[in-house]
This record gives structure tokens, sequence and C-alpha cells, in this order.
């Protein structure tokens, strides 16, 4: 196929037009057959997109604890790279990506982009559903975006040793394959809930080089203070990041990384977006509605910004929900206020949706999301009434998750679910209005480390966690005081 052409995944390829000529191609084929579209590697993207630049108003700043003033560089400098600083909080459009990391994100990227139209028919909707699939990286998601860059900043300033946290166990596997390329030593504080649930994953980072602890641990201050009182404790990402934290500060030789909420790891989600305008561009056709799942908001970023960004320079019209989980619902049932990025409290202030850095999410099975706060800049959409944002319990993303299984043949990530969940709602609401919209949804990881929690749910035996109201009210009384 030549390069940026549209390829089928029916064995036979479309005859009697060039691929990338303007035919739809899916028009060809049967209406049930699923259309893929794949980039030719030199379409990739060659730099990341910054919303910071296309914002009516900028987001607020982040606060030093002790001060309450504004953070400068100097103050990051002990837990991140400087380039990773300076990519913080610049307002340039565009941030070249460097050839070393282009390289290694050849290996999977440009990642395909479907348009499901076997989903399509079977909700008999008129909607036209696509879906941009992150699930083909080294390590089954969209983290390694991030993990590649960072690790190779880390390395370019002469870091020897990362250290960082992982909830389902994603981002440690995308940070130990990343700091293994790089030639880093890697430590992940990974959730006690997930430690003990995903083993695979588990032993994914540690087949990939790294060191996996469980977080809480006897290993940080942080870790031994909440044991102290939670001998039981079953962590959370709020603690695993301040185990973390505390590991790298005090080390020369030592940065820490983190998997999603900054701008910087925002920002390099947005090739998916990128790729995903180029593909649309494919298909002839363009989202009036973007769905991502959020935990931190880093995949939904990633699709959603380039897209957003257009929409602000051309004074054009997008929908764009985010969806969380009903029992970590930061967007929707948070508030908006500083706070910390993590239990113990050693990180900077940052304006965000949050539960509560205290907040303790029950363990369901999207360990992904279980995260107190929003990316700022997320949130800070959010305020500017750039996106919306609805949960689901996990039994009823499940149910689609497996009914997107069934139809499209790809298993999602139980975190994915609630994107897929949302795109089945958005698809049979148009039907009911009878109306023809195009919808795109990051399918941003594959279950595959994930069965467990399929096996639950096929057995009956997941529970829908309440939105714990009192745990979030006693967490968000502890708010820091901000003048
Ligand atoms: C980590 C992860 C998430 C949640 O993180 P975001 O920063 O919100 O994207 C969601 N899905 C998958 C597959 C993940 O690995």
């Amino acid at each position: 196929m030549p390069s940026g052409g549209a390829v089928s995944l029916v064995l036979e390829p479309a005859v009697g037009h060039t691929p990338g000529t303007a035919v739809d191609q899916g028009e060809e084929r049967e209406m049930s057959d699923q259309v893929k579209y794949v980039l030719d590697e030199s379409r990739l993207p060659e730099a990341w997109y910054n919303i910071a630049a296309d914002l009516p108003a900028p987001p607020p700043p982040v606060l030093h604890p002790g001060t309450g003033q504004p953070v400068g560089p100097d103050d990051l400098a002990p837990l991140f790279p400087m380039q990773i600083i300076l990519q913080e909080v610049s307002t340039d459009r565009l941030i070249t990506i460097p050839e070393e990391v282009r390289s290694v994100y050849r290996q999977w990227r440009p990642t395909p982009l479907y348009r499901a139209r076997r989903l399509e028919q079977a909700l008999e909707t008129p909607a036209r559903i696509f879906y941009k699939y992150e699930g083909v990286s080294p390590t089954g998601s969209h983290k390694p975006n991030t993990a590649v860059a960072q690790a190779y900043y880390s390395k370019q300033e002469g870091v020897k040793r990362l250290t960082t946290e992982t909830g389902a166990g994603q981002w440690g596997s995308a940070l130990a394959f990343a700091g293994g390329i790089f030639g880093l030593e890697v430590d992940v504080w990974m959730v006690r809930a997930s430690y003990d649930q995903k083993p695979y994953r588990r032993g994914l980072i540690e087949a990939f080089g790294a060191r996996v602890v469980a977080s809480p641990s006897e290993e940080t201050n942080a870790g031994r203070t909440i044991l102290s009182e939670h001998p039981d404790s079953t962590g959370s990402l709020g603690i695993a990041i301040s185990e973390a934290v505390e590991a790298a500060a005090p080390r020369e030789d030592t940065k820490y990384s983190l998997g999603s909420v900054l701008n910087h790891v925002l920002m390099h989600q947005t090739v998916i977006g990128e790729e995903a305008q180029m593909q649309m561009d494919e298909a002839e056709d363009y989202p009036d509605i973007l769905i991502g799942c959020t935990g931190g908001g880093s995949n939904f970023s990633g699709l959603t910004f380039p897209f957003i960004g257009r929409a602000l320079r051309e004074e054009a019209k997008i929908r764009v929900i985010a969806v969380e989980p009903a029992a970590c619902p930061s967007l929707t049932k948070g508030v908006y206020a500083f706070d910390f990025g993590d239990t113990a409290h050693l990180t900077p202030l940052v304006k965000m949706h949050t539960l509560g850095s205290t907040f303790v999410p029950p363990p369901f099975h999207a360990g992904g999301l279980r995260y107190h706060g929003m990316a700022p800049m997320v949130s800070h959409l959010h305020e500017l009434g750039l996106l919306e944002a609805r949960s689901y319990t996990q039994t009823e993303v499940f149910a689609a998750g497996v009914e997107f299984a069934r139809i499209e043949g790809i298993l999602p990530a139980p975190e994915a679910n609630h994107a897929v969940k949302a795109t089945i709602d958005e698809a049979i609401r148009c039907r009911e209005e009878g109306v023809s919209q195009a919808i795109l949804f990051n399918l941003c990881g594959h279950g595959h480390f994930d069965m467990q929690a399929y096996i639950d749910y096929a057995a009956g035996n997941l529970v829908d966690y309440a939105y714990a109201e009192e745990e979030v009210a006693l967490a968000l009384a502890g708010l820091p005081a901000v003048a």
C-alpha cells in the first residue's frame, strides 16, 4: 500500500481505484465490514501539540505548598529533568519530538484507526463510530508515548535512575520498557490492590528489568506512616506517588517520572490525536463527538486536545466527553480547588477537580482510573466549558466492553470500557433522535492483562461501589488553605 493510503481489514484489497484517492473505501465493502485506516511511517508526527497556545484563558499557576507562591523551574529541578520542566510551562504551540523518540515510536506508531461498522450495524445506529487503537504498543496502552519521551530526556541529562508509581501496572510496564531502551534503572511503587490482583503486570514490569515494590511499603516514611495507621491498606495512586517522590528527591542521580496528570504528559500523548486527524481525513469524515476515559486525563487529552485546539482556532464546535468511574468521580463530583497531587503532601499544589488527596478509592477493576484528582489542564478546560463529563459504574462498563469485544474483536482494557460505554450510549441516542453523527473514541489499551476482572464479571462477581460521599467529604475537609 502506498504511503498514507487507507487499508482495509479484509484480505482482498479494494480494487478499481488508487488508495488515497477520494473514494470512500468503506462504501465498497459490505456494510458490516470493519474499516482500518493506517498511516505510513512517514506520516509519524514531528511535533507534539501544546494546547496552552490556543486557550482563551491561561490555566492557574502551580503553587509552592510552603509559600503559596507560584513555583519556578528551580523548585521542580530535584524531581524532573529540565527539558520536562520547560515543556510543563511552555506556551509554544508545537514542541519538536526528538528523532531518538520518534525512532522508538516507529516500533508501533502510527497506530491504526478503525471504523466500527459491525458495531454500528449491531446497534442499528445511523452514527458513524471510529476508534483510535493504542493497544498495539509494546505494553498494550498509550502510556509508552510519554514514557519513551521522559526516559529520553532523563538520559540526556545524565540521570541514572527513575522512580515512579503505578496503579494497574500499565504505567509501570511502560516506564520499565522505556527505561530499558535508554539504559536507566527503574523503581516502581505499585498500588497494593493491583500488586495482588495483577501479578502478570508485575511480572511484565520485572521482565523489562525494573524493580517493583508494593505500596504502601516499608521503604519510605510516607509508606511506613500509612502502614502504621492502616496495616491492611490497599494503597492508592496518591500514596504510591508520595513514595516515589520521596525516593527520588534527595538523590542527585534519580528523577521522578509521572504517567499522567501533568501538562508535559498530556502533551506527549497528543501524537494520538494528531494521527487521528490525518486518519479522519483519509476516512473523509470528521468527528462531531470525541470520547475518552479519564483517570489522570492523559489518554483523553492525547486524543482530544488537537481537535479542541483546532475548534478553538476555527471557532468551530465539537462535543468532547470525559468518562470516569462512578466510584472515583473527580470531574463529576469533586471540587475545583488547589490540592496536593499525593497523599503525604510532598508535591506542589495544583488547581484541579479533586476528591481530596487523602481519599482512597475502593479497589474496583479499572485500576488506572483510581486517582483522587484530574489533570489541571483537563480541569481548566472543564471550567471553560470546553468539555462534558459523565460517570458509569463498573458492571455497566464491563457489559459494554464485552459487547464491544464480541463485535469488534478487541478486548478493551477495563479503563477503556468507560469510553466504549459512553460511545454506545451516544450511538443509541443518535438512533433514537434519528441523527447521523460521527463519534471518535480512544481505545487506549487492550485488556489482556486484566482477565481476572473479566472472569469476575462473567461469574457475576463484580460489585458496584457507591461513591463514598462521607469519605470524600472528610478528605475534602483537609484541602490546603490557599489565599
Ligand atoms: C493509565 C491508563 C488509563 C488512565 O490514565 P489517563 O492518564 O487518564 O489516560 C486509562 N487507560 C489505560 C489503558 C491506562 O493504562
